[in-house]
């Protein structure tokens, strides 16, 4: 196993430097799930590997999805059985080398009739043939009166039973951080806040990668890193670093947006998620965190890559009418959102098809400079599409096949709470600097410590005992530390009027 080495990257001046030091044998551009998970296994294998995110890690769509390790039983309905089948059995190790990152729990899917349970029970036993699944994990059926028993707050008048199958959740950002983590343990120089913005194409002295330093008040740091193979695994982003090499590259991404809202658990008491149609018929989900339950999504084109994508009337009237209508609760309201975050997945694009529609795979490109770029997948699969990936890249290093080792070696951090989970925000900010690489507040609050979606303040409370310990670990100045709680308080202020008092009808 990787010992847990902190990771501390507030020496930017030396971070840089290690930057343009040598020339590595792979670089990776974008650190979400993607870009981490090839991180991790490239470094395992024994590559010389650099990780560059251009924000924090896990701010794009890492850190913005559903946050379940699932088996996408939906995709059955598509024909799609080799993305069921990896889903599936990806789940299982993440489970095992994650523990505290997979949290199993039951899904509950509603029937109508006998013919729909029959129906989704034919569906879940090709899944479970198609992912191995042990016999104690199968599902089992609910008679109305089981669902009455053990779901009351849903409505059951059209019911006539549910199935149950056992899913997992995640906590996206912490799962992308761990492979990051661990990848920085197994040798890799890792760099947030440091954007590529060129690519030189390669000669025989490898690609070049020009690299800036985003962090606020870094005055323009720069450095070239080289690499004799690049990963282009900047998610949303994947088409604007393919034109860095090659200017005429044509788009080959669709993006679709989701959001989901963050209500408090008692106005809508469940126990376990539960999946339910919208009005549109596409299935959505309540699913219980602690204190909070969170509803989503929504799945609508969006036409550019954007950090913060904005949350309409439409996206919140959506998951609010459909909840509503489902549950035995007094009408949710936009009053009742605690946080809402929303997210672009980058979907391969395919002619003809809704975002819906639009299978969820993965493709990798070789382009004309000799950059791999990935897009596609899902988070659930993550650790297999980075060893498509990094098999690909052993080849173009002609370097003999070498065995991918991630399924069998823990995660960093993967298998326990992190150190001061237990509502102590200075003793979480202290570690999220020491140990996690945190140089903003927005890097504990949204991503370390999740408190900006659930905590019942959206985590306002924490930000000044964090910031106040950050301060003399990143070297802030007052009006520093100020500009930092402001920011945060800023962004809240931003999601929270896209989804309140606007409309008032619902
Ligand atoms: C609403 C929604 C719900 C989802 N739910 C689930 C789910 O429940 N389960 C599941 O398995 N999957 C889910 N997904 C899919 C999953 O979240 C994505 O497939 C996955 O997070 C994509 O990760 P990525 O690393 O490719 O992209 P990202 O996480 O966006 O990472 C790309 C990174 O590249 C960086 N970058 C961009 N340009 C540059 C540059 N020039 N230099 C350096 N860095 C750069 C960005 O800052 C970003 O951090 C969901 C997606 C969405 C949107």
């Amino acid at each position: 196993m990787n010992p847990p080495l902190p990771l501390d990257l507030r020496d930017r001046d030396g971070l840089f430097d290690a930057l343009g030091a040598r020339l590595f044998d792979l670089a990776v551009i974008g650190g979400g799930i993607t870009g981490a998970g090839v991180a991790r296994d490239a470094a395992m294998r024994g590559l010389s590997v650099v990780l560059v995110e251009a924000r924090d890690f896990a701010s794009g769509t890492s850190s913005r999805s559903s946050k379940m390790i699932h088996g996408g039983l939906r995709y059955l309905a598509q024909g799609d059985l080799a993305l069921v089948r990896e889903a599936a059995s990806e789940r299982k190790i993440v489970q095992a080398i994650a523990p505290y990152l997979a949290r199993e729990t039951p899904f509950v899917i509603p029937a109508r009739n006998a013919g729909s349970i029959a129906k989704l029970r034919a569906g879940l036993w090709t899944f479970e043939k198609l992912g191995g699944v042990l016999k104690s994990r199968k599902h089992e059926v609910w008679s109305l009166a089981d669902l009455q028993a053990h779901e009351p707050t849903l409505k059951t008048d059209d019911l006539a039973g549910a199935v149950v199958y056992p899913e997992y959740l995640t906590d996206d950002a912490r799962l992308t951080l761990a492979n990051i983590r661990s990848a920085a343990a197994s040798g890799a120089v890792v760099a947030n806040y440091a954007s590529a913005e060129a690519i030189i194409a390669g000669g025989g002295g490898g690609t070049g990668i020009d690299v800036i330093d985003t962090l606020p008040g870094s005055h323009g740091r720069r450095a070239r890193l080289t690499a004799k193979v690049v990963v282009n695994a900047a998610g949303p982003w994947v088409d604007a670093v393919r034109m860095l090499e090659d200017g005429g590259a044509a788009p080959r991404l669709n993006l679709a947006k989701g959001i989901h809202l963050v209500v408090a658990h008692d106005r809508l008491p469940i126990t376990r998620t539960i999946i339910f149609p919208a009005s549109d018929r596409r299935s959505v989900f309540a699913v219980p965190r602690g204190a909070m339950t969170y509803i989503g999504t929504t799945d609508t084109l969006y036409p550019d890559p954007d950090v913060w994508p904005a949350v309409t009337d439409d996206d919140v009237d959506y998951l609010l009418t459909a909840t509503t209508k489902h549950f035995l609760i007094s009408p949710l309201t936009r009053a009742d959102i605690v946080s809402v975050w929303s997210g672009v997945r980058p979907l391969v694009r395919e002619a003809g098809k809704s975002t819906s529609d639009t299978s969820r795979r993965d493709e990798v490109w070789l382009g004309p400079g000799g950059v791999l770029s990935i897009a596609g997948g899902k988070l659930t699969a993550y650790r297999k599409m980075a060893q498509r990936v990094v098999d690909q890249a052993e080849t173009m290093l002609r370097r003999k096949p070498s065995a991918c080792r991630t399924a069998d070696e823990p995660l960093v951090g993967g298998d326990a709470a992190p150190p001061g989970a237990g509502d102590n925000p200075a003793v979480e900010a202290r570690y999220a600097v020491l140990d996690e690489g945190a140089l903003t507040l927005e890097d504990y609050w949204v991503r370390r410590s999740g408190r900006a979606w659930f905590d019942l303040d959206g985590g306002l409370a924490a930000l000044d005992i964090a910031a106040k310990t950050m301060a003399p670990l990143l070297g802030w100045s007052t009006a520093r530390t100020v500009e930092e709680i402001e920011g945060c308080r800023a962004r809240r202020n931003n999601l929270m009027a896209a989804v309140r008092g606007r409309r008032g009808t619902v």
